[in-house]
């Protein structure tokens, strides 16, 4: 009887043991899937700039043109924005993959940084025609003071370049619980409510002529969830009431996996 019993509970226990282990390669399955399709976007992405530097440069060496210094000007220029978005894209991939390896014991004061931000954003929102506001209370937190500028740098950033002419852009920052909350709301084009949380994918764009357009490769909002991820925080993305798009960022003072330090 009691080596029945035994047997029982080894096959319970060697059951036990083949569900973890199919749930384990389930979830690095799904995580090679990821990578993949992360892999495949990239490398589509980074072709287009690519294609388009080699497309100019065949035009202008197979011109009769191309002792005209006009021909040789609109080229160059070309050729020059193409480059730049590639270095663009690289450099936001590169900060990406060393995400983990960045130092967070940096004491940041969220207010002055958010006012940071407002003030070295000013010209652009001034160009478009766009009212900043800073909304800003006492808040401090333990973290990487460069990532956690880029984070309210990109949404201050998103928040313009997709706002209307005499539109509004506010950020509000607290803290509360020990965390810090930090909002920013604008008054632009709004995002589709089935592709609120696609925004966050890498390369994903709404409307990728207008992305395009302003500039955009599609991978800011990618860096931010990244970053708030390296934090231990959560991102939300929600209608504004008034119209337009509210980024909400929640982050803890202090981080667990430094708390041990
Ligand atoms: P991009 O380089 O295209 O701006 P992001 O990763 O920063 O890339 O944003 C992804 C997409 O999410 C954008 O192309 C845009 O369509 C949408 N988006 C981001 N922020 C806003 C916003 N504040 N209002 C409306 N749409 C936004």
């Amino acid at each position: 009887l009691s080596d029945s019993r035994l047997e029982e509970n080894e096959v319970k226990e060697l059951n036990q043991i083949s569900v973890s282990y199919n749930k384990m390669l389930e979830r690095l399955s799904e995580a090679f899937d990821v990578q993949r399709q992360f892999t495949a976007n990239a490398a589509h992405e980074l072709r287009t700039p690519l294609s388009l530097m080699q497309v100019q440069l065949d035009l202008y060496h197979s011109s009769q043109h191309k002792h005209n210094d006009e021909c040789t000007e609109q080229t160059i220029t070309m050729v020059m924005e193409q480059n730049e978005k590639l270095s663009k894209m690289i450099k936001t991939l590169l900060d990406m993959s060393e995400l983990q390896s960045v130092e967070r014991d940096d004491i940041i004061m969220v207010d002055a940084l958010v006012e940071e931000v407002i003030a070295d954003l000013e010209p652009l929102a001034i160009e478009k025609n766009i009212r900043l506001i800073g909304n800003c209370r006492n808040a401090n937190m333990q973290g990487s003071d460069i990532l956690i500028y880029r984070v309210v740098y990109n949404l201050v950033e998103n928040a313009i370049k997709y706002n209307h002419s005499g539109g509004q852009v506010t950020v509000t920052s607290y803290q509360k619980d020990k965390n810090v909350y930090l909002s920013v709301e604008d008054t632009g084009s709004g995002i589709p409510r089935e592709l609120k949380e696609r925004v966050f994918e890498p390369f994903f764009r709404v409307d990728k002529s207008r992305s395009r357009e302003l500039g955009g490769v599609g991978l800011g909002l990618a860096l931010v969830h990244e970053i708030v991820r390296a934090h231990d925080g959560s991102i939300t993305v929600k209608d504004n009431p008034s119209g337009g798009t509210i980024f909400e960022v929640v982050l803890p003072q202090h981080l667990q996996s430094l708390s041990g330090k």
